[in-house]
């Protein structure tokens, strides 16, 4: 089938992770069938959520896991091991999805130093003392609230930027698959250009990477994150490493969306694709 032939995906996630029941096996053995070059496993891992709920003395609610410390350690084991029986076929990464490093920077640093790690996604589902943007009710929201979120979100990413021990900044603009794709506002990321403008800055100068995540093109949103004009942003300003992710919960949507970025990143002008062997970057070209 070798359908994805030479191309990458640096972005999935198994049981480990609260929001997917995916078994690790099938998630290699598919990315294998559709002759990927390189494939991360990168479950969540939230800072602000380490510990068990105790430690946090948080109200219990529906949503919000804990002890993303434990799956941490239980994944990383996982695909260390499966780094040895499927190391002939794939490039297997050892990732994760780091969210809200801004939030425990303590933890944050004890995450990434962890030696069994290739690979770092620096994402943001969740601002300070306010729910996952999955989980926010936008339809309550006047136009300068969403504003000002956008704005804190925006912020928040900066700060990320700043302390900037990942490998590539996740999902730019994940705010907009529930703002946009959910909720069906439209809004203008214009005003916010400056701040995206810095942290693309920040990112090239650390050699670091942003990724784009194909998700949004099998949602509502319909569109990656982030889009066509944040990626020729990011080129223009001498950005080079990019990794693809199609953030696959389960086994069928893993590889989704991958040719078709690869097409649009190529309009754009990139070489290359990337993904990251013991946080290095190893460069495929885009043919
Ligand atoms: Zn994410
Ligand atoms: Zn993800």
């Amino acid at each position: 089938m070798n359908k994805l032939k030479g191309l990458i995906d640096c972005h999935s996630h198994t049981y480990f992770s609260p929001d997917s029941n995916a078994n690790p096996e099938k998630m290699v053995e598919k990315a294998i069938e559709l002759g990927l070059e390189a494939y991360a496993i990168t479950d969540h891992c939230e800072c602000n959520r380490w510990f068990d709920i105790d430690y946090y003395k948080a109200e219990p609610n529906e949503h919000d896991t804990y002890n993303f410390g434990r799956d941490f350690d239980r994944s990383l084991n996982k695909i260390t091991e499966m780094k040895e029986i499927y190391g002939d076929k794939i490039n297997l990464i050892c990732g994760i999805e780091l969210g809200q490093a801004t939030h425990d920077f303590e933890i944050a640093d004890k995450a990434v130093g962890d030696e069994r790690l290739d690979f770092v996604i620096g994402s943001m589902h969740e601002l300070p003392n306010s729910p996952d943007f999955c989980f926010i009710k936008y339809e309550n929201y006047s136009d300068s609230e969403i504003d000002n979120l956008l704005e804190d979100y925006f912020l928040e990413l900066l700060k990320l930027c700043k302390w900037g021990k990942f490998d590539v900044l996740g999902h730019l603009t994940y705010t907009l698959r529930y703002i946009e794709g959910e909720y069906g506002l439209k809004i203008d990321l214009s005003k916010y250009e400056d701040i995206i403008k810095e942290c693309f800055k920040i990112i090239i100068q650390n050699s670091k990477g942003i990724e784009v995540n194909t998700s949004g093109l099998r949602q509502k949103y319909g569109k990656p994150f982030p889009d066509l004009e944040y990626m020729k942003m990011y080129y223009n300003l001498g950005g080079e490493i990019i990794t693809l992710g199609s953030d696959a919960h389960r086994v069928g949507d893993v590889g989704k969306g991958i040719a078709e970025c690869k097409e649009m990143l190529k309009r754009v002008g990139f070489k290359y694709l990337a993904y990251f062997k013991n946080h290095k970057p190893e460069f495929v070209k885009i043919d």
